[in-house]
């Protein structure tokens, strides 16, 4: 399974994350990821939209 080091907040440090299966038919990627230690989910898309959103504000 494919896994990633990333920081989680609750656990306060740099933890793996990995893929549970996904159940929403994503088939390019699923952005969701969740922690090893804790169990927290992590939609990654979510911070390439806040960017998205900071990128339009600076334009205007
Ligand atoms: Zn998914
Ligand atoms: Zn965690």
């Amino acid at each position: 399974m494919d896994d990633r080091l990333w920081h989680c907040p609750p656990c306060g440090e740099t933890t793996e994350h990995v893929q549970p299966p996904c159940t929403d038919g994503h088939t390019d990627g699923c952005p969701e990821w969740t922690c090893v230690r804790c169990g927290s989910a992590v939609v990654v898309g979510e911070s390439s939209r806040v960017a998205g959103v900071l990128r339009l504000r600076h334009a205007a």
